[in-house]
């Protein structure tokens, strides 16, 4: 391509402005941007970074964070999506402003509820984390100066005479590493996990943080930073909820949110059908457990149920052969014949495994499907308890399963306050006894994953859960298909698919 003087110049003012804009590949996202861009850019800016944080949310549970692998696997998707990869290894003003737009736009669809916020600060929180670990030393400097984070960083002979309480103080350290490391003296407020964690060297009032310790420092500042910011961001929100143009972009970009869609394992046909009833008490979720319990009860479910139960059945491992069986021996100890059952019944289990009519892989509903979109009516059993059922019949069904009082009044309260996965997270950390349970709460099938690791002693499962990376247009295309702003062809295309799906499915 070749540019004329005129549009040399222009170029050279714009990266002029840029570099100006954006002196450094990482930001902490103070200023919002300013400039006028069309909605086609607003909406491919922000499904990239959606895709991006998707995939840090992942690769999060997927792999230790640190490790070469999970490095590798984010800066190949840094790369991929054009966001900036690697501290000012080329001075790509383009990515930065990408970087830039792409963090407010989804601050904006993300600050709409506690559990959007809560998802959204993980993943930026990680992604930051990755990135400010990948600066060099001297760049980290400049970093933490052009955040005003600049501690102070003690001189050689305030070391030297405080060389034994660092090296006792500060764990992994020795007096060589004493002697080569830099410290900052940093006020308590702000080193309080490291202070807690005993891990800095505390004197009247300062802790003497090691350089390789300052990024905890910086993730809290950041932390702090961007939860106040969502927090007002959500008031500011019925202002932006008025334009009809930016609001259906928003709604959809929030309901998107998934996380790996649990389509591809590696363990299908490892789980037998006799398993099931001991699995639906240890490991399901409620919403899963209510409908195994209703199948089993009433040897039936209405369409809505099945399409819920029978694709997260998929995700945790049958195969359609299972699936086939497995249905049909429950359906016909009720009022359906074999007959009825193979003619009726059977085609739809085929089409949930993509082997009949348009032969789409349908993927396992996420919370946000099951919460967001049609609720059950008189006789079904789908939906979410948190969200769907009565309070005094959700209390009811966890005194059942021995839930402690105290832990009810938690969950209750969360379901109150609409925090719907909060909820299902409590009830996870009290039926395990566990007091975090250190991952964020958005799909059924992430809840069993997370409860066989947790009951296997900790054995590495979610690998086999790992998806193949295309699951961010299936997600899409699900999620899509109760709202009225479906803004690309491919949902559009799936929202058609998914129609003829539902109309096998309308028998009940
Ligand atoms: Fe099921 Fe999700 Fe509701 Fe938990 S929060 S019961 S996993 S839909």
């Amino acid at each position: 391509m070749q540019f004329s003087s005129r549009e040399r110049q222009k170029l050279a003012r714009l990266a002029g402005d840029r570099r100006e804009q954006y002196p450094h590949s990482l930001q902490f996202y103070l200023e919002p941007p300013t400039e006028s861009i069309s909605l086609v850019e607003f909406e491919s800016l922000a499904v990239d970074r959606l895709k991006l944080l998707k995939v840090v949310e992942n690769l999060g549970v997927s792999y230790v964070r640190n490790t070469d692998t999970y490095k590798s696997k984010l800066e190949s998707e840094l790369r991929k999506l054009k966001f900036p990869y690697k501290a000012l290894a080329e001075d790509d003003y383009e990515a930065r402003r990408k970087d830039h737009i792409s963090h407010f736009i989804l601050r904006l669809a993300y600050c709409q509820s506690e559990d959007l916020r809560r998802w959204f600060l993980q993943q930026e929180m990680d992604l930051f984390r990755y990135r400010f670990k990948q600066l060099s030393e001297g760049l980290m400097q400049k970093f933490l100066e052009h955040v005003n984070l600049s501690f102070e960083a003690i001189g050689e002979d305030l070391k030297n005479e405080l060389a034994d309480e660092l090296c006792a103080s500060t764990p992994g350290f020795n007096m060589t590493k004493v002697k080569e490391q830099m410290f900052y003296k940093v006020g308590l407020a702000d080193a309080v996990d490291l202070f807690r964690a005993r891990r800095v060297f505390i004197k009247d009032g300062f802790a003497y943080v090691p350089f390789k310790e300052i990024d905890v420092i910086v993730l809290n500042n950041y932390r702090t930073k961007l939860s106040k910011a969502l927090a007002l961001t959500a008031r500011s929100l019925p202002s932006i909820q008025s334009d009809e143009r930016i609001q259906p972009l928003l709604s959809h970009l929030s309901h998107s949110y998934v996380g790996p869609d649990y389509s591809v394992q590696k363990n299908t046909g490892k789980i037998s059908l006799e398993q099931i009833d001991a699995l639906s008490v240890k490991s399901f979720p409620l919403c899963m457990r209510q409908l195994h319990r209703a199948l089993r009860d009433s040897h039936h479910l209405r369409h809505g149920g099945r399409m819920q139960y029978g694709l997260f059945l998929k995700g945790i491992g049958l195969t359609l052969e299972q699936a086939l069986e497995f249905w049909k021996k429950e359906f016909i100890r009720g009022k359906v014949d074999a007959d009825k059952f193979d003619k009726g019944y059977a085609y739809s289990i085929r089409h949930n495994y993509g082997k009949e009519g348009k032969r789409t892989d349908y993927t396992p509903y996420s919370c946000m499907k099951i919460i967001m979109s049609n609720p059950p009516s008189q006789g079904d059993y789908h939906g979410c308890p948190f969200r769907h059922s009565d309070p005094e019949l959700l209390k009811q069904k966890l005194q059942s399963y021995k839930i402690s009082p105290s832990g009810i009044t938690q969950i209750l309260e969360l379901v109150k306050g609409m925090h719907y996965q909060l909820a299902c997270q409590k009830y996870f950390e009290l039926a395990h006894d566990v007091d975090d349970i250190g991952f964020s709460l958005n799909h059924p099938n992430q809840y069993f994953t997370e409860s066989q690791k947790l009951l296997s002693g900790g054995r590495e499962l979610k690998k086999e859960f790992n998806n193949s990376g295309n699951f961010q247009q299936k997600n899409n295309s699900q999620e899509s298909i109760n709202s009225s702003s479906t803004p690309t062809s491919s949902n559009a295309t799936a929202d058609t698919e998914l129609e003829g799906l539902e109309a096998y499915f309308t028998e009940d």
